[in-house]
């Protein structure tokens, strides 16, 4: 065969996409290929957990039977360290040839194997063999690389499983994301939930019926809710039990019970409303951009599941445990009533299919001090199987040997001892060991927010995101409304200041009832303060609102967001000044509020020395500004790996603000994801930052770096660190100086 045409590429392709599964998928495709370019092996290689390659697809080879290539080994081994492609015959005559026993390889006497490199690992080898000793021609050769880039990005999508052995392997390593440090041992605790994406759809026969089973339902799980917070209460304490309150607020929220009593209007089934209503609400938080509140989304699914149970009559599961040993819960989008159902002093590990690091049952794990992975992809596990949930690491081990248990053991006792100490000082103040005292504040958005900011010793919200009340709501809330949603927050603050930032919509932020145009470059689009500028009635009625709220209170500020030039902020100073002019005129007894702005698109840097008498303090946003500075969009995942806020670009460019805000007085805090990061904190301290607002359930483990860390160490830091081009050494760096911490804290 010599030249292979697009036709037969895209056949292949095509062919294989109409496939009912993954398997079936693969399948197509060797069986495809192995008949385009007349060989009679055609293999499909994948790297699993443990870097071996794993026969997931053949036309040829007999599989009838695990078919691992360990890590390095073989020729597959080989085409995947070179990551260069390798066309040879007589391959068992070769000193690195590996045989796997029962595969029938010995009758092929030609071998041809091309890398498949996603993002820049081989995740998989594709192989061709013959039987003549027959090196592949190079037009075939070249097409089996161009189809390789092509599987590369199907097999990156395929399920865990179809890359592992049917039985579990002694020492099978799975991996995820860290929920909550530490490292557990124990048997499995299988949570399998007939949730809510089972509900199907069908017409109400009765409407008022479907309104009346709604109502029920409502005030029944509403019941339960108000249980299980005082199990909460009573077993984990009140500071955890606001996580159970988030639930209650969602479902008395009005706009969610809206949805669902509209939707069975129109003719739909209470279950179907749901679904409905819990798909709408999900997604509206998936899109947000700050990682706390887009992690929101799996509190909505719950309720939806929790919501699903009760309707078909189920209440929460308990999973008594058999012989009372410590138990692992494990589970797809595991909620707080699966920890209660739980004997609380048995629980020791928790791994979850699904979620991220701030899904709440991470914030929980991490609360109780239980180690927790989140989001390993399917597990088919069975009760009481055997594993060790590694946190640190983000890794679950399945069927663990008794050597690696005994690792493990010896690094659970050592561990034991730093988690003490972190618990005592998270009721501390944060103040270095050379007695520089750092403010520490939360992100809000969500009034299920604001006890837990509390609870965790928050001196303040830094951030308040306005734009989150305006995504939960059907329509735009009116001045009265905001009025109520920003005293709630201000009360809740009393004597501490908060940073209320006007909206932030547009791009991943949009209002589901204002008119936002498809956009092909929404990140620098129409967002922000632009998009309130634009339609300033929005932002009078807001500024209004936030002053009413305010009154009496000396100590609201008031954010703008993205702003990159004098004209917005002229404008927006401009209708600040008019709104308070017009409730003085309505006889209000209010005053202005402190005007800061965002620090987050690039070209309001140089101008800061130039608003020094326009801003009374600034705030980073480094989330926003990193993307900017680095033209990587955070949320794309083909290159969000390259996305650092280490990057020394960023960390040269926060120090140069933050020079200009002391040369200018302009009081400077920080309100991004860096202010929880350990590493970008001690650059931050080191600059002078001392004033950082985060995630509330980041707070204890600053608040623990910034009592074991002097200022004088942040700053040699710093310095070192503003040497170096690349992030990877600035955090290799960092690790002297978060071990001396640790030391300091060891005594
Ligand atoms: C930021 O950009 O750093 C920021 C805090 O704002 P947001 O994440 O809401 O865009
Ligand atoms: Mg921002």
């Amino acid at each position: 065969m010599t030249n292979i045409s697009m036709l037969e590429f895209n056949r292949i392709i095509q062919g294989a996409a109409l496939a009912e599964s993954a398997e079936q998928q693969v399948q197509l495709i060797v069986d495809a290929i192995s008949e385009v370019i007349a060989t009679d092996v055609c293999s499909l290689y994948r790297q699993n957990a443990n870097k071996d390659m794993a026969l997931i697809a053949s036309h040829g080879l007999a599989q009838g039977h695990p078919f691992i290539i360990p890590a390095n080994q073989g020729l597959v081994g080989r085409v995947a360290q070179s990551r260069h492609s390798i066309n040879l015959i007589n391959p068992d005559e070769l000193a690195d040839y590996y045989y796997v026993a029962g595969s029938n390889e010995e009758q092929f006497h030609s071998f041809c194997g091309v890398p498949l490199v996603q993002r820049g690992d081989v995740i998989g080898v594709l192989v061709v063999q013959s039987r003549r000793p027959q090196a592949l021609a190079p037009e075939q050769e070249a097409f089996l690389t161009t189809l390789a880039t092509h599987l590369a990005l199907l097999l990156a999508s395929l399920p865990a499983q179809l890359c592992q052995p049917s039985r579990p392997l002694l020492n099978d390593y799975r991996n995820g994301i860290s929920g909550a440090p530490g490292i557990a041992i124990g048997r499995a605790r299988v949570r399998r939930a007939a949730g809510l994406a089972n509900a199907a759809e069908s017409t109400a026969e009765h409407i008022e019926q479907e309104l009346d089973a709604w109502r029920a339902l409502k005030s029944r799980v509403m019941a339960e809710l108000k249980q299980e917070r005082h199990i909460v209460e009573q077993t984990l304490g009140d500071n955890l039990a606001a996580v159970v309150d988030a639930y209650q607020m969602l479902l008395d929220d009005p706009g969610f019970g809206a949805h669902i009593t509209d939707a069975i209007k129109t003719g739909k089934v209470l279950p179907w409303a749901l679904k409905l209503a819990v798909s709408y609400f999900s997604e509206l938080f998936k899109a947000m951009q700050d990682p706390y509140l887009r992690a929101r989304h799996e509190d909505i699914e719950q309720l939806g599941d929790k919501l699903y149970l009760a309707w078909r009559g189920h209440g929460p599961e308990v999973m008594a445990p058999e012989d009372g040993s410590p138990i692992i819960l494990v589970g797809d989008q595991l909620s707080v009533s699966d920890i209660v159902s739980l004997p609380i002093d048995l629980m020791v590990g928790i791994v979850c299919s699904a979620g991220a690091a701030l899904s709440h049952i991470s914030i929980f794990a991490n609360a109780l001090g239980i180690p927790a992975v989140m989001g390993v992809g399917e597990l088919s596990l069975s009760m009481g199987q055997p594993l060790i949930v590694d946190g640190d690491n983000g890794q679950v081990i399945i069927a663990p040997s008794d050597a690696l248990i005994t690792e493990y053991q010896s690094s659970i006792k050592s561990q034991q001892d730093v988690a003490r100490r972190f618990a005592v000082n998270r009721d501390l103040a944060a103040v270095t060991t050379d007695g520089a005292k750092v403010t520490l504040m939360a992100n809000s958005g969500l009034q299920a927010d604001l006890l837990p900011g509390l609870k965790n010793g928050a001196e303040g919200i830094g951030l308040y995101r306005s734009e989150i009340p305006f995504m939960v709501r059907q329509s735009l809330p009116s001045e009265a409304d905001q009025v109520a949603v920003y005293r709630e927050v201000i009360e809740s603050y009393k004597n501490k200041p908060v940073y209320i930032r006007t909206l932030d919509i547009g791009a991943d932020k949009p209002l589901p009832y204002l008119p936002i145009v498809e956009e092909d470059n929404p990140a620098l689009g129409w967002r922000g303060i632009r998009f309130t500028l634009d339609n300033l009635q929005l932002l009078i009625t807001q500024f209004r609102a936030v002053m009413v709220a305010a009154a009496g209170r000396d100590d609201v500020h008031l954010l703008l967001p993205m702003v990159g030039s004098t004209g917005e902020l002229n404008h927006a100073i401009e209708l600040l000044d008019e709104s308070l002019k017009q409730l003085l005129a309505e006889g209000k007894n209010v005053c202005r509020p402190r005007l800061g702005v965002m620090v987050e698109v690039p070209s309001s840097i140089s101008l800061l020395p130039l608003w020094r008498n326009k801003l009374d303090f600034i705030s980073i946003g480094s989330n926003d500004l990193s993307q900017y500075l680095l033209a990587i969009d955070r949320n794309n995942p083909l290159v969000g790996r390259l996305y650092d806020p280490l990057h020394p670009a960023i960390i040269h460019e926060i120090l140069r603000i933050v020079r200009c805000a002391q040369d200018c007085q302009l009081p400077v805090s920080l309100c991004g994801e860096m202010a929880s990061d350990p590493i970008a904190v001690l650059l931050l301290i080191g600059m002078g930052i001392r004033q950082l607002s985060m995630s509330s359930s980041k707070l204890p483990l600053i608040k623990w770096l910034l009592r074991a860390t002097s200022v004088s160490d942040a700053e040699a830091f710093l310095t070192q660190a503003l040497t170096m081009d690349n992030a990877q050494d600035i955090r290799a760096a960092a690790e002297t100086l978060i071990t001396k911490s640790a030391i300091y804290l060891d005594g």
